[in-house]
């Protein structure tokens, strides 16, 4: 791709401060836009990153680009870094907010082995077993390609593993039946470990029954992450515009013309990288293809020896249960626990007491120590769930330089590092060489299509959400 004409960068020498406060009962499904320069969510990565670094500042003229990305999280800024390092192409971020103010700053800082929310067995049931294994290579390469993109970030990585703990014993059969799939099938080394070995060299975790240990999973710090990402993208030739956000798209000629509040961006090619922040309004492309789904999270004071010793917290590695509103948790380097699952259905009911008083009761749960301990930070962020449980790098249109990657269903901190690799190269002109379903097909419509295209549908949805969750609430502590 040739360069169209090259834009007039304004170096600012310092991150963009922000204009407005946070939001916290902002809601994608409501909000016409994610708002525009607003600050961060009051996250623990935030608190203990260190100053944001500097940006390229709010769009404030009308620029012709190459390629713009809408969104500057991880998704965002990888495609910047694989466009510019391995195509040549230096991509111009637009960012509503502070960069990476949405999932990208507010997750667990789990990186593990997956993409999507469906297992390596429901994969085959999906579209079997040769589809399956080149989709798990593709994840474990995504997993290489995130280590290598990390190794000169001091993003705090806490290495050994991911162990998927059983929340009952009821949940046990299901846990070895897939390690032993994950052993013979994909020859990947999946171990079960009884509830005594669990408890005495991972953690005392007291609902544990047992659990699978899986060779890959890293924690990062995931402030430290996105301002490591944002410094080698702009490092990379890539700028970075906070306080811009897309308010209008139109298409005329081939040309995109994204109408930001300082000026119109007009692109030859848009990547969109919004995950959890899109809006409905964005793009027809995306309307209703997403389901965002709120997850809360929270960070306790610092443990005394006492209380590690309680929990017999012998591992920083990442934690999940076998729950479907799955808990998140682990040991941070400076001796906190963080802890996040499942929150409120809407953004208005986001902020209410009893979603973190749930998270502290299900820390007490699994570590009585731990009951009414002080707690040191709380939030929530919209995580992207696609309606097939799958995420899609794809082109929808092959007229339309539009391309997305979106729907990593809370399995995002490894993955866009990957998706950012397999957005760049559609971008760039080579997607055609991508063969997996994730590459050739559609976010997809629900299945209740007549709702989907009715403006009454977010509604519906989030009913159907709310009877979802006490299903999964019955699944997982009472059936
Ligand atoms: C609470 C929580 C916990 C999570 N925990 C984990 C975990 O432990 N492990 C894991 O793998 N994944 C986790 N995830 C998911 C993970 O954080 C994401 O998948 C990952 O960060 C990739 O995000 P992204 O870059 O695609 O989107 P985001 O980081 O959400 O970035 C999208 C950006 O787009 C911007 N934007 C939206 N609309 C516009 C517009 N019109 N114009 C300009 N900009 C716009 C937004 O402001 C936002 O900053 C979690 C998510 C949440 C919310």
């Amino acid at each position: 791709m040739q360069a169209v004409a090259s834009q007039t960068l304004l170096r600012t020498g310092h991150a963009t401060e922000p204009v407005r406060p946070y939001d916290p009962a902002y809601d994608p499904l409501v909000s016409p836009n994610p708002g525009q320069g607003r600050d961060y969510a009051p996250t623990y990565w935030i608190g203990t990153a260190g100053a944001p670094p500097e940006d390229d500042g709010p769009i404030t003229h009308d620029v012709d680009v190459d390629v713009a990305l809408i969104g500057s999280g991880f998704t965002g800024l990888c495609t910047a870094i694989h466009l510019a390092r391995d195509h040549g192409i230096k991509a111009t971020v637009l960012e509503a907010n502070r960069v990476s103010w949405g999932c990208s700053t507010r997750n667990g800082g789990q990186a593990q082995c997956a993409s999507g929310r469906l297992k390596r067995s429901q994969w085959i049931e999906r579209w079997g077993r040769d589809t399956a294994l080149r989709l798990h290579e593709e994840v474990c390469a995504g997993m290489q390609t995130f280590k290598e993109l990390i190794a000169d970030i001091p993003c705090d990585p806490q290495p050994g593993g991911h162990l998927y703990i059983a929340h009952r014993a009821k949940a046990m059969p299901a846990l070895e039946k897939e390690a032993r799939l994950l052993r013979e099938v994909f020859k990947y080394d999946a171990r079960i470990l009884d509830a005594d070995t669990v408890r005495r060299e991972y953690v005392d975790d007291r609902e544990a029954a047992g659990a699978m240990h899986e060779p890959e999973g890293i924690g990062i710090h995931a402030g430290k992450l996105a301002f490591g990402y944002l410094r080698k993208a702009r490092a990379l030739g890539a700028t970075v515009h906070p306080s811009s956000p897309v308010l209008g798209w139109e298409t005329r000629g081939g040309v995109h013309y994204l109408r930001t509040p300082g000026g119109v961006v007009r692109a030859r090619a848009v990547g969109v990288c919004t995950g959890g922040y899109t809006s409905q309004g964005l793009h027809p492309q995306l309307r209703n293809r997403l389901l965002p789904i709120l997850s809360n999270s929270i960070v306790t004071r610092p443990l005394t020896p006492q209380e590690i010793e309680a929990c017999n917290f012998r591992t920083h590695q990442v934690i999940t249960d076998t729950r479907v509103l799955r808990h998140y948790y682990r040991l941070m380097p400076d001796g906190r626990v963080q802890i996040g699952s499942r929150s409120a259905i809407t953004g208005r009911d986001a902020p209410q007491e009893k979603y973190r008083a749930f998270l502290e009761r299900d820390l007490a749960r699994k570590f009585p120590a731990l009951a009414g301990i002080r707690i040191d930070y709380s939030w929530w962020g919209w995580v992207d769930v696609s309606h097939d449980m799958m995420p899609r790098i794809h082109q929808p249109q092959p007229a339309e330089s539009i391309y997305y990657a979106l729907g990593y269903g809370g399995n995002g901190v490894m993955y866009s590092a990957q998706a950012g690799k397999r957005l760049a190269q559609w971008i760039a002109g080579r997607g055609r060489e991508l063969d997996l379903p994730i590459f050739t097909s559609k976010l997809p419509f629900p299945n209740v299509r007549e709702l989907v295209e009715s403006q009454a549908f977010a509604p519906f949805r989030r009913l159907g959400q709310r009877v979802l969750y006490r299903w999964y609430h019955l699944q997982d502590e009472v059936l």
